[in-house]
């Protein structure tokens, strides 16, 4: 079994981890295909990571494996976490950060869900 097709067991991925309950967080929502925790190192009032449950690399490697209804679960879960708490009104921002460049530092797919700050644009 190579890398991306490897299910939520991969020893040593942090958000795997997280997953698993090895590691503590905060834990905002959950479904059976996700969980949105608190982002550690909040860089907005509210700052939440939506996490698949299936660990994949990134984007491509989890679009290549996706059953239907997967992303749909990540943008839903994501959306109803946003319209709990008031964001809808003045507005947020759903990031997925890619690879080097795309400034991704942790190698399991997720959203990044930012609000509660005028957030400005372009981003660094
Ligand atoms: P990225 O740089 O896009 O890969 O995002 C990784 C995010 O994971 C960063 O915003 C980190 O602050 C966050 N992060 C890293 N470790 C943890 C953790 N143990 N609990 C919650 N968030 C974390
Ligand atoms: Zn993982």
């Amino acid at each position: 079994m190579t890398q991306t097709q490897s299910t939520s067991n991969e020893p040593s991925c942090i958000f795997c981890r997280i997953l698993r309950g090895e590691i503590p967080s905060t834990i905002l929502r959950k479904s059976e295909r996700s969980v949105i925790i608190a982002d550690l190192s909040p860089q907005a009032p509210f700052h939440a990571l939506v996490l698949p449950r299936r660990h994949a690399a990134d984007l491509g490697a989890f679009m290549k494996d996706a059953a239907p209804g997967e992303i749909d679960d990540l943008f839903a879960q994501a959306l109803t976490l946003i319209e709990e708490r008031g964001f809808d009104r003045k507005g947020y921002r759903i990031v997925i950060n890619t690879g080097e460049d795309g400034g991704q530092t942790v190698g399991h797919l997720h959203l990044h869900l930012l609000a509660g700050r005028n957030l400005g644009w372009p981003p660094g």
